[in-house]
C-alpha cells in the first residue's frame, strides 16, 4: 500500500476473546495515526442495556424486540475510546462479570447484528480506522485493506485478562472466554472465522510491541508484498 494510502485504510482485526485485539488495535492505530473501533464495547453496551431494562438476554424475540432502543455513541479517538449508551458513558459498567455472562448471547441475535454491523459500517465510511471485532473482514467490511485473525493458546488468553483484570482466579476466566468463543463461533449468523484473505497471527509467544509491529508491517507493505 502506497504512504499516500494509508489515512484511508481499513484494517479489520477479529479473533477470540482475550487473544490481544485491543492493545494491539489501539496500538497500531495510534503509531498510524488511524481511528479505533471497538466492536465488541458495542455489543457489551447494547447487552448492558437490556440487563438494565430487565430484559432476558436468553431470550432471543424479547431483545429482537427491544434492539432499535439503546442509543448508543462510540468515540473512535484510540488513545481515549469511549463507549456512550442514552449520553452516559459506560466504559466501566461493560466488563462487568454481568455482561462478560450475557454478551454472546444477545450477539447471536439477528435484529442486534443488523443495527450494530450498519452503525459500524457508518463509521469506518471513508476509512482511516483499525476495527476490532469478531466478523470485520467477514461481514462488517470484507474489502478490508488489511485483514487479521489474532489468536492464542486459551491458558495465555486467561492469564493476560486475569491479570488487566486483577483477578487471581485464572481458571473461571478461561471457563468464561472458552464459553464466550464456542457461542461466538457456533452461531448461525456472522460466527467468529479466519475470513478470506486474513493473516493469521498467533500472539501465544508474542510480546505486545512484537504483534504491533508485525501489524503496523503488515499495514505499510506495498499490497504486492503481502502474503
Ligand atoms: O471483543 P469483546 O470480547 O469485548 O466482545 C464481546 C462479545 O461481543 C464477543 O464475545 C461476541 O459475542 C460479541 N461480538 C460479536 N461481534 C463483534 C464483536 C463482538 O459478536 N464484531
Amino acid at each position: 500500500m502506497d504512504a499516500g494510502d494509508i489515512g484511508s485504510i481499513v484494517v479489520a482485526v477479529d479473533g477470540t476473546s482475550g487473544s490481544g485485539k485491543s492493545s494491539t488495535c489501539r496500538a497500531v492505530a495510534e503509531r498510524l495515526g488511524l481511528r479505533y473501533l471497538d466492536t465488541g464495547a458495542m455489543y457489551r453496551a447494547v447487552t448492558w442495556w437490556m440487563l438494565q431494562h430487565d430484559v432476558d438476554v436468553h431470550d432471543a424475540e424479547a431483545v429482537a424486540a427491544r434492539a432499535a432502543e439503546p442509543r448508543l455513541e462510540s468515540g473512535t479517538d484510540p488513545r481515549r475510546p469511549t463507549i456512550s449508551l442514552d449520553g452516559v458513558d459506560v466504559s466501566v459498567e461493560i466488563r462487568s462479570d454481568a455482561v462478560n455472562g450475557a454478551v454472546s448471547p444477545v450477539s447471536t441475535v439477528p435484529a442486534v447484528r443488523e443495527r450494530l454491523v450498519a452503525l459500524q459500517r457508518e463509521i469506518i465510511g471513508a476509512g482511516g480506522i483499525v476495527v476490532e471485532g469478531r466478523d470485520i473482514g467477514s461481514v462488517v467490511w470484507p474489502e478490508a485493506e488489511l485483514k487479521v485473525f489474532l489468536t492464542a493458546d486459551a491458558a495465555a488468553r486467561a492469564a493476560r485478562r486475569a491479570a488487566e483484570a486483577g483477578s487471581s482466579d485464572v481458571a473461571a476466566t478461561e471457563a468464561s472466554l472458552l464459553s464466550r468463543d464456542r457461542i461466538d463461533s457456533g452461531r448461525a449468523v456472522a460466527p467468529l472465522t479466519r475470513a478470506d484473505g486474513a493473516v493469521q497471527v498467533d500472539s501465544t509467544d508474542l510480546t505486545l510491541d512484537e504483534v504491533v509491529d508485525l501489524v503496523v508491517g503488515l499495514a505499510t507493505a506495498p499490497a504486492d508484498a503481502a502474503p
